[in-house]
């Protein structure tokens, strides 16, 4: 099947888009574990490295079982072309240092993922690339913050921890109005909920360690987009920069595309049920998540989204002592940062992944000290239930 044939279904592409079998004839997919590819003759290996003949040459360029992942990926999200790396942080910074360069500017939503934060405020600037946080649901803000050395608007949609649901359609006219390129980090929704590119997304990134592995196994990252934007800089920035994704990952990722849809059917679901719950709870002040009426951008998620996906933040009355005393008294839920996992997992914002902000940067993001953020897994909700009722109290 090939990946340009649009005409199936995303299921279908799901579990068939990209296959390449060996003369074996394999039915699962091959983990092709080999650093370089040989070649016929000498003539053959100068006409691959001149680029005039197609063909592997060592696996920091292209590697089959990369590119098998990258094309289903590809189908899935709609896009054109797909690089596989290393991490979802280096699937960002391929992107920017790819298209990127000194002296442009990024226009970036603040309720971003903290290291992607991290990597636009302190190591980009070294490089003479500078960003400027807006709000993300603030349309004018976003406007106004565009310069003309501006190339680049970043977001993320559900935010995480608030599930803050931004505007895609609008940003992507907003960027292409002033000449710029929209990014949009699709970790939250994966292409089984939401598909920036049919609201005008330029280029889609992910941390392929969340749900597209969805076992909490292995860290990789993809960036999704044309050829005309991804085929040259960025493929020529992971070549030479070494970003890239290892088979064996590439081959878990596979496999997990292959289930996606249903993950994360079942994830919404979930979650759905327990944030209903979570709302009648004594203590609990409020609870952030998009299938709520509650969401104030309830309306949006659902035209933007085809499901809410499987993270809920909440906050607890009783504040930070009250919120660690849940997150202690659970049982079943792990506490990790991670999200995505069948697992489910619990944090606490304000003292781990937002811990290095000021109490003035915590408050500005809504990031209050009774906050709790849970990756609802696949274990059974009256079981979760019964986890959290103890420490709701
Ligand atoms: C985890 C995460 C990343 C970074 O991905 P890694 O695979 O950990 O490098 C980027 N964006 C979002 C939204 C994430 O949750």
């Amino acid at each position: 099947m090939s990946n340009n044939e649009n005409k199936y279904h995303r299921n279908t592409q799901a579990v068939r888009a990209g296959i390449r079998r060996s003369p074996e004839g394999e039915h699962s997919e091959l983990i092709f574990s080999t650093s370089s590819f040989v070649f016929k003759s000498a003539a053959e290996a100068a006409a691959r490295f001149a680029g005039d003949e197609p063909g592997n040459i060592y696996s920091r360029f292209t590697n089959p079982t990369v590119r098998m992942f990258e094309e289903r990926l590809a189908a899935m999200e709609g896009g054109e072309r797909c690089i596989g790396t290393s991490s979802g942080m280096s699937a960002i910074l391929s992107t920017c240092l790819g298209l990127l360069r000194a002296g442009d500017h990024i226009v970036s939503s603040r309720s971003i993922f903290g290291t992607t934060v991290s990597l636009f405020s302190n190591i980009f600037p070294k490089f003479g690339l500078e960003t400027t946080f807006v709000p993300q649901a603030d349309y004018t803000a976003w406007e106004e913050a565009i310069t003309p050395a501006t190339r680049m608007l970043f977001m993320e949609t559900p935010s995480n921890p608030l599930t803050e649901v931004a505007d895609i359609r609008r940003l992507a006219d907003i960027a292409h109005a002033r000449d710029c390129l929209l990014v949009v980090d699709n970790c939250f929704c994966t292409p089984s909920l939401q598909l920036p590119f049919n609201f005008g997304a330029d280029l889609v990134i992910h941390s392929a360690t969340k749900y597209l592995d969805g076992q909490g196994r292995c860290v990789g990252g993809a960036v999704v987009g044309s050829e005309q934007l991804l085929g040259k800089d960025v493929f020529g920035f992971l070549r030479s920069a070494g970003t890239c994704m290892s088979p064996f990952n590439a081959w878990v990722f596979l496999k997990g595309l292959e289930t996606l849809d249903i993950r994360m059917r079942a994830h919404s679901e979930n979650a759905q049920r327990l944030a209903a719950w979570l709302e009648e709870q004594p203590g609990v002040s409020r609870v952030h998540y998009p299938g709520l009426a509650s969401h104030p951008q309830h309306q949006l998620a659902s035209t933007q989204q085809s499901g809410y996906g499987g993270i809920i933040s909440f906050e607890l009355a009783g504040g930070q002592e009250a919120a660690w005393s849940l997150i202690d008294k659970t049982r079943i839920f792990s506490i990790t940062a991670n999200l995505g996992d069948t697992k489910s997992t619990i944090t606490h914002p304000a003292t781990t992944t937002h811990q290095r902000l000021t109490d003035e940067q915590r408050r500005e993001a809504g990031i209050a000290p009774g906050l709790v953020r849970i990756s609802v897994g696949l274990e059974d909700v009256g079981d979760l239930q019964e986890d959290l009722a103890p420490g709701l109290g």
